[in-house]
């Protein structure tokens, strides 16, 4: 089977204004199935919003390729192909609200795209059942909570029926409740098809996925299950990245004599020590 994304040993420079060159994504190549859920987790300034970029052509590779959905995002004539089929979402959902009305905002995708209003309509109803913001679509984005922003904004994404969202740190401006909000959201969009790439520095948020990728210092440092990567403590610490705590106290329990399997994620924790009384 094709991978729906492609990178190839891809490399980007940004030119500063000074005219020197500062090189952010180093020679990486991963796949990304079709329909798969991919975590990328690193320290800041590792190259993890440098790398969303190439993959929906807001930047083309300075050498290397990216394919989406076997479509090369440097030729300019995919551009809008490669656009209608990635779509992103930011950090701070303030820089991506553009109109004073949820419905409004969340058709503003579709209209420049050339969407007939109809069908406009018609999505803009089923992208807000997406997010669980229906009672709010007359209602002023600037408003809403954190939480409720980043769901319009996710919305927005929806109605553009992309294949796959990007979403570049999403949960990091949120506070504990927008942010399970938010990734609720994900992992139904995720159910529902949609192929996700989820950047975070969350591990626990990185451990729902199927594929972690780490990032360090612009190269692609491990890349392989959640369990694969959150089992090599060690290398993570070195990066300066946690485990999830799940995890984490499976391990200190199992330094202390407790008998537990690999455990991923707090359901399985809590089953597996009910399990040994
Ligand atoms: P991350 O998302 O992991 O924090 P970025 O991709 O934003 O990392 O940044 C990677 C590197 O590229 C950092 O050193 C950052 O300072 C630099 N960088 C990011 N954007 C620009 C830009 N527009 N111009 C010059 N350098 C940039
Ligand atoms: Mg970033």
């Amino acid at each position: 089977m094709s991978a729906f994304i492609e990178v190839d040993n891809l490399t980007f420079d940004y030119i500063k204004q000074d005219g020197t060159s500062l090189q952010a994504v180093s020679g990486i190549s991963f796949r990304v199935e079709r329909g798969s859920f991919t975590a990328i987790i690193g320290q800041n300034g590792s190259g993890k919003s440098t790398l969303a970029k190439n993959i929906n052509a807001l930047l083309v590779p300075t050498s290397g390729r990216v394919l989406v959905d076997g479509l090369d995002t440097a030729d300019p004539a995919s551009l809008w192909e490669v656009r209608r089929r990635v779509a992103m979402v930011f950090q701070n959902p303030d820089n991506q609200i553009v109109s004073s009305i949820v419905e409004d905002d969340i058709a503003f995708g579709p209209e420049n795209l050339g969407v007939d209003p109809a069908e406009i309509r018609q999505r803009v109803r089923f992208a807000l059942q997406d997010v669980e913001m229906e009672e709010y679509r007359k209602k002023a984005p600037h408003l809403l909570s954190g939480g409720q922003k980043q769901r319009i904004a996710i919305a927005g994404a929806v109605a553009m029926q992309p294949e796959c969202i990007v979403f570049d740190e999403p949960t990091a401006m949120l506070d504990p409740r927008g942010r399970s909000e938010v990734l609720k959201v994900i992992e139904r969009l995720h159910d529902k098809g949609i192929t996700t790439i989820l950047i975070t520095h969350f591990m626990e948020e990185a451990a729902r996925a199927d594929h972690v990728i780490v990032m360090n210092d612009g190269r692609l440092e491990m890349d392989g299950t959640p369990r694969e990567i959150f089992s090599q403590h060690q290398r993570l610490k070195e990066l300066s990245l946690d485990v999830p705590a799940p995890v984490y106290l499976a391990q200190l329990l199992r330094e202390r004599g407790i008998d537990l399997p690999q455990i991923d994620t707090e359901d399985e924790l809590v089953r597996c020590l009910c399990q040994l009384q």
